[in-house]
């Protein structure tokens, strides 16, 4: 049997563009873990007499009908009324979930507003989905062909309530037969074709599990697709793929789920329990930003220095005035400087630094726009790297590449380092 589901997003502020429906986009991902193909996206503004025609079409036209927003207790909350008439039937009371609105009025010590009342007016024949964390109950009900699944529009209760409320309704009509599961496992610090063609044998058409290569700000991840009857089954058909990964690419894998260069260098600090300091002219702070993105990353890293004049160079970070004037500030001299004036200053472990050409002006023959030199610099250790982008690159892009590639060799530099548990017992 194949299912239609349809998603409804209602809500004016959508269709104006003023705010994004994320909550049709989450919906359909988690209806493609189970298994129902999304056949219709359909958002509508806050109008009753539309509300009823859109929900009389998906009546017709999907098996499945899940809708969003509309439910609160404003003059502008039509979902119930418009269900209601779609159906051809009245509205009634529910007790329970009168007694459950003013409850949660009670735990939070506010009075129940008489319009709340209505948040417990259901139309006759179905059935009031519990909402653990709001006031606006959702609602179960058949309406021609459609089972219609009504939630809120807040994102958090309509996740929750899916997950609580809807998956096992679906699952007792017999509509979840398979479970996907999907995992991420990102890398960094190659390109992608050379990835790719390491990778032949995973990605080829029919291997089992589904794996796919996707990049993003020169971030590579490859998503497996897991398949099974139950969550753990779909679950062990990606294990023995996310080893091979793992195994094979070694110190590139950043990690699995959203991990980003950042979190994994964070991470790599965390474990060593090293700090780090920077310094930076071309990326202008962006490195440091990426960093103090993470939240508790304050034992591992101190600060930074944004130099983008010589003289901030000199003063801030001691690069010698002669050096600058020899090898000019784009070069590897001034960025091992840079990192070695940071790490001092900041008595740091470990210290990386930026100095280039972003462009769009400002490129000459032997030093391009797209030329950035890294330096690293370790209590015994200073080391320049030469990055080349392209002088076609957008300012924006050098700058991103050029602070990932930073944190990224901080990150390999410190996967050599013992962990610091290990250091703590053998002194
Ligand atoms: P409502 O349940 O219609 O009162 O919606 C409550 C709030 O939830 C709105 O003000 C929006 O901020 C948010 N919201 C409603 N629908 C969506 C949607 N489709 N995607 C993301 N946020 C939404
Ligand atoms: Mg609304």
């Amino acid at each position: 049997m194949s299912l239609k589901a349809e998603i409804i997003s209602i809500g004016s502020e959508l269709v104006s563009g003023q705010s994004l429906d994320t909550n049709s986009r989450w919906l359909s991902q988690e209806l493609g873990a189970l298994g129902i193909a999304t056949a219709f996206h359909t958002t509508i503004g806050d109008d009753l007499d539309d509300n009823v025609a859109v929900f009389r079409a998906a009546a017709d036209r999907a098996d499945l009908v899940l809708t969003t927003g509309g439910l609160g207790p404003t003059q502008d909350d039509l979902t119930r009324d418009a269900l209601a008439r779609a159906a051809g039937v009245g509205l009634r009371e529910d007790p329970d979930s009168l007694a459950a609105i003013a409850a949660l009025f009670a735990r939070r010590h506010r009075t129940m507003a008489e319009r709340n009342r209505v948040q417990a007016l259901f139309p006759e024949g179905a059935e009031p989905l519990p909402n653990a964390i709001g006031t606006a109950p959702g609602i179960w009900m058949r309406v021609g062909r459609g089972m219609f699944a009504c939630m809120p529009g807040v994102p958090s209760e309509m996740r929750l309530m899916f997950t609580d409320q809807v998956v096992h309704r679906l699952r007792g009509l017999g509509w979840i037969e398979r479970i996907f599961v999907h995992r991420k496992i990102s890398l960094f610090g190659r390109g992608e074709s050379d990835v790719e063609a390491d990778a032949l044998d995973l990605t080829a058409r029919g291997h089992v599990p589904e794996i796919g290569i996707t990049v993003h700000d020169a971030t590579i991840s490859f998503r497996i697709r897991g398949e099974g009857s139950t969550v753990d089954e779909a679950w062990r058909q990606t294990d023995e793929a996310v080893a091979l990964i793992r195994l094979r690419f070694g110190p590139l894998v950043l990690g699995e789920g959203t991990t980003d260069v950042a979190d994994a260098l964070v991470a790599e600090l965390a474990r060593a329990g090293a700090t780090l300091a920077t310094a930076e002219s071309c990326t202008g702070g962006l490195v440091a930003h990426l960093i103090t993105a993470i939240p508790n990353v304050s034992p591992y890293y101190p600060g930074g220095v944004v130099s983008y004049s010589n003289q901030a160079k000199t003063e801030l970070l001691d690069v010698p005035a002669e050096l600058i004037q020899t090898h000019g500030a784009v070069s590897p001299e001034v960025a091992v400087a840079m990192a070695q004036g940071a790490r001092r200053r900041f008595n740091a472990d470990v210290a990386v630094s930026a100095t280039g050409i972003a462009g769009p002006g400002g490129g000459t023959p032997d030093k391009p726009v797209g030329l950035v030199y890294l330096g690293l610099a370790t209590r015994d250790t200073a080391e320049s790297r030469r990055l080349e982008m392209g002088p076609e690159q957008p300012r924006d892009v050098i700058q991103s590449r050029s602070s990932k590639q930073a944190l990224n060799w901080v990150r390999l530099t410190l996967q050599g380092w013992p962990d610091k548990a290990a250091a703590l017992e053998s002194s």
